[in-house]
C-alpha cells in the first residue's frame, strides 16, 4: 500500500515565529501517530526552530540543495548538512527553480542524485508550462523532466522508498488554477508507466506520486481518490492551518485506497 504524503511547501514566506507557529497549529491537529505521512517543508532558515516543534508526528523536507559534498560553494548548502538538521525529505526540479532561478533538468538530476545517495528523501518535481500543455508536449515535458531527474537514481533507491515524484503543471501552480482530477491522473499514470520500464512492475507500484497545484481543502478528496495520485504537494493553502489540516483529514479518510 501507498501511504499518502501530504507535504507543505512553505516556500520562502513566514518568518521565524510564524514558522514556529504555524508547525504548532499543525502538530496540535494532527492525530498522534497520524495515518498519513505529513512533511512540513519551511525555509532553510527555518528548519532548526521548527524541527524543535514538530516532533516525530511530521517530517521535516527542505527546499533546495546543492549536489557536492562540500568545498568552495558559497551560499550553498549539502545533503549532509541537511541530514543534520533531521530533514528527511529534499525537494528538486520544483518549477520555481527550473524558471526563476535557470536549473536545467542536468542540475536537477545531479541534485537527484545527492540526494538518494545520502540516503535522503526525494521529491523530484516535474510538470508542463501551459504553453507546453496547449502545444500536445505534456507527456514529451514531463518525459523528459522524468528521465534527467532520475538518470542517477538507482532502483535500490527507488525500492527503499527514497523516491517521491510530484507532478505538478506550472500552470497550475499559486494560479488557483487546478488541474481536474482526470488531467491529473492522465498524466500519473504516464509517470507510473515511466516508472514501471525503469524500475519494474513492483517497485514502480510502491513510488508515491503526488499532485502539486492549487491543491486545497476542497479538491483534496477528488484530486486524492484517483488511483495513481499518492499525495499532495502544496504551496498556498499549506500556509493556512486550518487549510492544511483540511487536506490532511481528507487523505486520512481516503486513505486506505491501494
Ligand atoms: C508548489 O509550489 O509546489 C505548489 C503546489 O504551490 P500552490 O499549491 O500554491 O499552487
Amino acid at each position: 500500500m501507498r501511504k499518502y504524503l501530504i507535504a507543505g511547501n512553505w516556500k520562502m514566506n513566514l518568518d521565524r515565529a510564524e514558522s514556529v507557529d504555524l508547525a504548532t497549529q499543525i502538530i496540535a491537529k494532527l492525530p498522534s501517530p497520524c495515518p498519513v505521512e505529513v512533511s512540513v517543508i519551511p525555509t532553510l532558515v527555518h528548519l532548526e526552530a521548527v524541527k524543535h516543534v514538530i516532533g516525530s508526528n511530521v517530517q521535516l523536507g527542505a527546499q533546495n540543495v546543492y549536489f557536492e559534498k562540500k568545498g568552495a560553494f558559497t551560499g550553498e548548502v549539502s545533503v549532509g548538512m541537511l541530514r543534520d538538521m533531521g530533514v528527511k525529505y529534499v525537494l528538486a526540479g520544483h518549477s520555481e527553480r527550473r524558471h526563476i532561478l535557470g536549473e536545467t533538468d542536468e542540475i536537477v538530476g545531479k541534485k537527484a542524485h545527492a540526494i538518494v545517495t545520502e540516503g535522503l528523501g526525494l521529491i523530484l518535481c516535474v510538470g508542463e508550462t501551459l504553453e507546453q500543455r496547449q502545444h500536445f508536449k505534456t507527456v514529451e515535458v514531463v518525459g523528459r523532466q522524468l528521465d534527467a531527474g532520475l538518470a542517477h537514481v538507482a532502483a535500490a533507491s527507488a525500492e527503499s522508498g527514497h523516491l517521491v515524484i510530484a507532478y505538478e503543471p506550472v500552470w497550475a501552480i499559486g494560479t488557483g488554477l487546478t488541474a481536474t482530477p482526470a488531467q491529473a491522473q492522465e498524466v500519473h499514470a504516464f509517470i507510473r508507466t515511466k516508472l514501471v520500464e525503469k524500475y519494474g512492475q513492483e517497485t514502480a507500484q510502491n513510488i508515491r506520486i503526488q499532485y502539486g497545484g492549487s491543491a486545497k481543502k476542497a479538491n483534496a478528496a477528488d484530486l486524492l481518490a484517483q488511483v495513481d495520485i499518492d499525495g499532495l504537494l502544496i504551496g498556498g493553502a499549506s500556509l493556512m492551518a486550518d487549510e492544511f489540516i483540511g487536506i490532511v483529514q481528507a487523505a486520512i479518510a481516503g486513505q486506505p485506497k491501494h
